[in-house]
């Protein structure tokens, strides 16, 4: 039974079409490469086809190895910048070709914790100053309103009222990133995009901005999109878990399924790669080593893209893309091995 993961994943976790927050069906975003004299010589193909859903309330991991296509698919479901195909609703509203200027309404329901909070604040504002930008882009033209609202969504993310006053350099690097997650949810958004936003900071430090914001989406209900290359965080934080690989969404399942019968060969591969999780992993999984690098975007392999680094492919693999195909409840993967 061949089926596409977007459209199915709300039944397979029994959400109503009501809390589907965001859809976004089969998104393509390609970037042009062109030679000095601007002849187009082809396209990076960074997201190919990718369908997903996100429901009110839950956390859906997207994992892969760097330049897989997870970061260009997160800003992409944002529109930050225009797709080239496919489709995204917000809220049920299509949200794929409004203009700057029609989007901006759209634009604090979306809102992202970048990877770097360091490089994504201003150093030249204090946290307060950039908390109430925020506030100001959004119509908010009461100072004293902004700033009670500051101090407030401040105190959320674990902060004090003096840090309100403070430059970014005068922050470390976890509680910089509690000002990055202030920034985020200041404007009560639909749902949260959180791209690499633990990678950055001491392991130390990690698990606290992970717990923040498992406690602010318990607090709020809120929505997020993780991004991650980390498996064991990914595991940890997410409801759900969709593995990227070359700008292809090859595997998504509920998190304890995909991580305790993985399906495609290459979700296999990521996780034989984990040093044992917990006890729940399979005892025998031995590690998968993948031969080759991960082929260019810009000329990736015909029919399913993971042959050339696959232990199982056969002649079809090179020839025939393979179609998602449902393995179980809210379980599809994208392999010829599963489509007989
Ligand atoms: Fe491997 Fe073939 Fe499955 Fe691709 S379709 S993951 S090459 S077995």
């Amino acid at each position: 039974m061949i089926e596409k993961m977007g459209e199915m994943s709300g039944q397979a976790f029994n959400r109503s079409e009501k809390y589907k927050i965001l859809e976004a069906l089969h998104i393509k975003k390609y970037f042009p490469v062109k030679d000095a004299l601007g002849r187009k010589l082809g396209a990076v193909k960074a997201v190919d086809d990718v369908s997903l859903s996100l429901y009110k309330g839950e956390t859906y991991g997207l994992v892969g190895e760097s330049g897989c296509g997870k970061s260009t698919l997160g800003r992409s479901l944002l529109r930050l910048f225009p797709l080239t195909e496919g489709e995204i609703c917000l809220e049920g509203q299509s949200i794929t070709n409004l203009s700057s200027k029609e989007i901006r309404p759209y634009r604090k329901k979306m809102q992202m914790i970048f990877q770097d909070p360091y490089t994504s604040l201003n150093p030249r504002k204090t946290a307060g100053d950039i908390l109430e930008e925020i506030l100001k882009i959004h119509g908010e033209n009461n100072q004293s309103v902004r700033m009670e609202k500051c101090l407030e969504i401040l105190e959320k993310v674990g902060l004090r009222p003096e840090h309100y006053y403070r430059f970014p350099h005068e922050f470390s690097g976890g509680q910089r990133q509690r000002v990055g997650i202030a920034r985020a949810l200041l404007v009560n958004p639909a749902f949260i995009i959180c791209d690499e936003p633990v990678s950055a900071l001491d392991v130390s430090i990690q698990a606290q901005i992970i717990n923040l914001l498992k406690d602010l989406q318990a607090e709020k209900n809120l929505t997020y999109l993780f991004v991650s290359h980390n498996m064991s965080v990914v595991r940890y934080i997410s409801d759900r878990v969709g593995v990227m690989y070359l700008g292809h969404l090859v595997e998504e399942a509920d998190t304890d399924q995909l991580f305790l019968n993985p399906l495609h060969p290459y979700t296999k591969a990521l996780l034989s790669a984990v040093p044992s999780i917990d006890k729940g992993m399979e005892k025998d999984r031995g590690r998968i080593h993948l031969t080759g690098d991960i082929p260019s975007p810009l000329n990736p392999p015909s029919g399913c893209v993971f042959h050339t680094r696959c232990p199982y492919a056969v002649e079809r693999c090179a020839r025939e893309a393979p179609e998602n195909v449902k393995m179980g409840k809210g379980h599809f993967t994208a392999c010829h091995l599963y489509d007989h």
